[in-house]
Formats: structure tokens, sequence, C-alpha cells
């Protein structure tokens, strides 16, 4: 093994290529900046990664969110059922419109919410559960739905890490009354920054126009009180090219998450739902010893690692009580995970030497201590 000689393996690698360079500056000198035909084009050919649906551009997948619920119209007094272990966004969003998010525990395996704790949160106040696809691995989207349909809730799927993922062959963010992508660099896919809501509702798409741009379709004819949050041309037409390359990298996720699952035995892999895509944004195992040393090892074996997420939603200051001591959250799956997982690199650029080393690497930083 060349171990610390060798070059340093980041754990995401953003592609700004010159196919997206030169869609920028195609723009720029275009003169049609913002929200124009780019935006229009982007919004069209993303539908067909949601089996069609109505797309809504806007700057980022958490103003995907948080329009999704302005849309919705929730806000003070609203209970809305969101995982504790993801990142802060999707609890954010929800307090940004005024409402509550009712932290629930995820599935060991997929690390994604888990239904039976989504149908024991519901309350008479719920109007909604956010499921989050973490690290590409679809949530239990069957029975999300079946608890939604039998309650009159609303589902906004957080879809910010799993572009074309799919669960029995239906395509994530094509399941709820509303799906959010996020474009931001280390995502599947990028714009720079930006995102997508995705529905099947025409009324609600067009509420979220709306929504976006001031409350107006027609200049200075405002209908509703908005928001700024629209897309760029610039990003969409980076979203464009980005769009092009996605299958192909998905594949190249998949396949590299193949080869670490057959050669890693000194951590847990991470395990994939019967009939769930996995399109792996992160490649997620669990440290069995110490964490902080198998890090360190990896680090120190030029192998790019991370923690999503040391700290719970729950425990993060915003969501603590006044007294500064988390909710009466009882998120057994949500703590072991947060103490257990590291994430390493399995984006597309990886080349086969880079696959062993890293396979290597995790089996060799399995057994520090
Ligand atoms: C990245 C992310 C978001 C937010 O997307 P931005 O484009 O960064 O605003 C929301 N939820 C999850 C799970 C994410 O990973």
């Amino acid at each position: 093994m060349s171990g610390l000689n060798a070059e340093f393996i980041p754990p995401a690698r953003p592609v700004i290529g010159e196919a997206e360079i030169e869609a920028a500056v195609r723009v720029l000198r275009s003169g049609l900046v913002v929200q124009g035909p780019e935006v229009k084009a982007f919004e069209e050919e993303f539908g067909e990664l949601v089996a069609g649906r109505h797309c809504v551009a806007v700057n980022s997948g958490t103003s995907a969110l948080q329009l999704t619920l302005m849309a919705l119209g929730f806000g003070p007094g609203d209970e809305i059922i969101v995982p504790s272990f993801s990142f802060a966004a999707s609890a954010n969003a929800v307090r940004l419109v005024g409402a509550e998010p009712v932290f629930v525990d995820i599935e060991p395996d997929s690390f994604c919410v888990d239904p039976e704790a989504v149908a024991a949160a519901v309350t008479p106040r719920t109007v909604a559960i956010m499921p989050v696809h973490l690290y590409g691995h679809p949530a239990a989207m069957d029975r999300i739905m079946q608890i939604a349909e039998r309650h009159g809730l609303a589902v906004v799927e957080d879809a910010a890490q799993a572009h074309s993922a799919a669960l029995n062959g239906q395509p994530v963010g094509s399941f709820g009354t509303a799906g959010c992508f996020s474009f931001y660099p280390t995502k599947n896919m990028h714009s720079l920054e930006g995102g997508m809501v995705t529905t099947a509702d025409p009324e609600l798409a067009r509420t979220l126009r709306l929504l976006r741009n001031q409350g107006m379709e027609q200049r200075y004819a405002n209908e509703i009180v908005g928001a700024n949050m629209r897309m760029t041309d610039v990003a969409a037409a980076i979203g464009r090219v980005q769009l092009r390359q996605l299958p192909e990298w998905t594949e190249q996720r998949r396949a590299n998450a193949k080869f670490l699952d057959s050669k890693i035995t000194g951590m847990v892999t991470p395990p994939v739902a019967d009939n769930a895509k996995h399109v792996y944004h992160q490649y997620t195992v669990r440290t069995q010893g110490n964490r902080d040393a198998a890090q360190k090892r990896l680090t120190e074996l030029g192998i790019g690692n991370a923690v999503y997420y040391p700290t719970p939603i729950h425990r993060l200051k915003p969501y603590l009580n006044e007294d500064g001591k988390p909710g009466p959250w009882d998120l057994p799956e949500t703590e072991r995970a947060a103490a257990e997982v590291i994430s390493l690199p399995v984006h597309p650029a990886l080349s086969p030497a880079d696959l062993e080393r890293i396979a290597e690497g995790a089996n060799l930083a399995g057994g520090a201590r």
C-alpha cells in the first residue's frame, strides 16, 4: 500500500468542466440572465427525472423546502414530522415558516425515517411529513404515503441528496405532495447554487411560481405576497449540462459502491432496502471501534472522510429547549448513527486505484483504537 506518499483522495469533487464554463459564458453574453429561457428548459428537462411532474426552479434546496411549506400554507401551530438525523436545512425550513419540527427516529439500515416512528408521532396538529432520502437512499415512501393518506397529511420529500434514486422503480420526488432537490456543488449534480420543487399538482406549481417571484406572474400585477427565490439562467445552464451527465455519474457512483461493498470487511457497509435504487450521494459506513481513531487513520492514509452528521438536529442550539437541553425526544438509532458513521469517497471521479486504496484504508482504520 502506498500509504503516506499517495495523493489525498478528496471526499467530494464537484465538476466545473469546460461544458459548464461554456454554458455560463453563453448565458452571460446573451444578456438574459435571470429566470429566462435556460430556467424554463432546465425545468422541462428535470421533469424526466421525476416521472413528468411539474418542476419549479429556485435558488437553493433550502429555498425549495421553505417555498413548498409556504405554498402549502403551513405556519405557526402546525407540526411537521422530520428526521433529526439530517442536514439542518430540513428542520430549518420548518422553523422558517413558523411551524414546529417533530423529530422522529430513523431505520438503522437505510438511515432514513422510520415509518412506525412517523405513525406514532402524528397528532391533531400534524400537517405534513418530511422524509429525507438521506445519502441517496430512498425513504420507505410506500409506507409513508399510506400513513399520510390515512391522516390527510401532506408529504414533502427532501430529495436534496437523491437525484434519480427510486423505490419500486418510482423516482424520488414523484411520491409526495412535493419533492425538493438541491443543486449545491457537492450534491450528485449542481448548478453552483440552486434547487427544484417537483409536484403533480398544477395549482401548487402555480403558487410556487408566484411565491418565488414576489407573487407575480405578470410584472407588477402582484397577486400574493411572495419572496425572491429565483434561479439565474447561468445556474440553469450549468444545471442542464450536469443533468445530461447525471445518469453516467449515478451509474459510476453505484459501481464504486458495489466495489467498496465487496472489499470492505473492517466496517459495516451500507445496506440497501429491497426494491430501492440507492444513488450514493454518500457512501456511509458504521465503525465498530473508535470513530475518532478510524478517521485519524483514514486521513493519515490520504483518504478523505467526513461525518454527516455528528450532531443530530434536535441537539443543535436552535432546537434546544429554553433550558439549553434537548426536548423529550427518544431517538436511539439517531444517536447511535451520529456516533458511528463515517462517509468515504464514492464520487464518480475515483480511479480503480483510488477505490482499492479506500477499501484497504477502511479495513485498516476499522481496527483503529
Ligand atoms: C443540501 C441539503 C439541503 C439544502 O440544500 P441547499 O441547496 O444547500 O440549500 C437540504 N436537505 C438536505 C438533506 C441536504 O443535504
